[in-house]
């Protein structure tokens, strides 16, 4: 099997055996703007890591967009706008390839081999570049009617305080959206509204756990924000398994913290819904992207 994630900078391309464990990887740097250029450098990354013995195998590509139809209807990343990227990857690499977003890809990957594997409700939750969501149901994912199932990041926040929402102008034309509270972008903004400078987002994160007080405060005031987002997806969902990644997060942390925050947010009793990190960073969306993919070939020689 072959994956590749596109995280809106990186291309992260890996094959996976069939028991979904990476054993070759390979990444570059993604041209941001021109579609041609970002075609051809995901075809060099994909040359990287192909090999005779996965010559006939498809390419599945997770993507920070939603798709319908094979074709990208909404993506933060210009470049992606509209594009056909499933036709002109099979042109150009001259194998079977299918396309998902990365929040779709995680939780498949989560039900499959990762931290869900025993769930029959599971929502996936990708904090990074940008943010995703993804839902399975017995092991397989929902896409939707239009793709865009679990698309939680675009959701407003929920129970702000005075003024909170103020100046949260989001990319998808709204304001106060999720992601524009919880992205990498979104913390180092928050860092430097109070600090006055710019610092990376794992930065933050790591400089909070190393006792860092003025960090730790920011780092307080996004879990907050995500145990309200948390708590969102579980009165709407109730899920057996909210699955959390992400490029920049204390995963430990965040798991035990979060579910203290549950009881003041929702309605009725739902302690039975766990919060558990995907460890495997971007690897784990590329490996459920790999997994997509393999199904699709199943479904179409069946
Ligand atoms: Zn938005």
């Amino acid at each position: 099997m072959i994956g590749l994630t596109f995280d809106g900078t990186i291309l992260t391309a890996a094959t996976l055996s069939d028991g979904g464990e990476i054993f070759a990887s390979a990444e570059q740097i993604a041209p941001d703007t021109d579609y041609r250029a970002w075609l051809l450098a995901v075809c060099a990354v994909i040359e990287q890591i192909r090999t005779p013995q996965n010559a006939g195998d498809a390419l599945g590509v997770a993507l920070p967009a939603i798709i319908e139809d094979d074709v990208v209807t909404y993506s933060a990343f210009s470049l992606l706008a509209n594009t056909s990227i499933r036709r002109d990857l099979q042109s150009a690499l001259g194998m079977p390839v299918s396309v998902h977003n990365i929040g779709e890809a995680l939780a498949t990957q989560a039900c499959r081999t990762g931290a869900a594997t025993d769930a029959q409700l599971a929502v996936a939750m990708w904090i990074g570049n940008s943010c995703h969501g993804g839902l399975a149901l017995a092991g397989q994912p929902v896409t939707g009617a239009h793709g865009a199932t679990a698309n939680w990041p675009h959701l407003q926040l929920p129970a702000p305080v005075p003024h909170e929402l103020d100046g949260r102008v989001c990319w998808c034309g709204r304001s106060g959206c999720l992601e524009s509270f919880l992205s990498t972008a979104a913390l180092e903004g928050d860092y430097q509204r109070v600090t006055g400078e710019w610092r990376a987002a794992a930065d933050i994160t790591t400089a909070s756990a190393n006792s860092d007080i003025v960090a730790d405060s920011v780092i307080q005031v996004f879990e907050d924000r995500l145990g309200r987002a948390t708590a969102t997806i579980i009165s709407l969902f109730d899920p057996d398994v909210i699955v959390l990644g992400g490029t920049f997060l204390n995963l430990p942390r965040l798991c035990e913290r979060m579910p203290r925050k549950w009881p003041g947010y929702v309605q009725v009793d739902r302690s039975k819904t766990r919060l558990v990190g995907s460890e495997g960073g971007i690897n784990a969306v590329t490996a459920g992207a790999a997994m997509l993919a393999a199904d699709r070939v199943m479904a179409a020689g069946s």
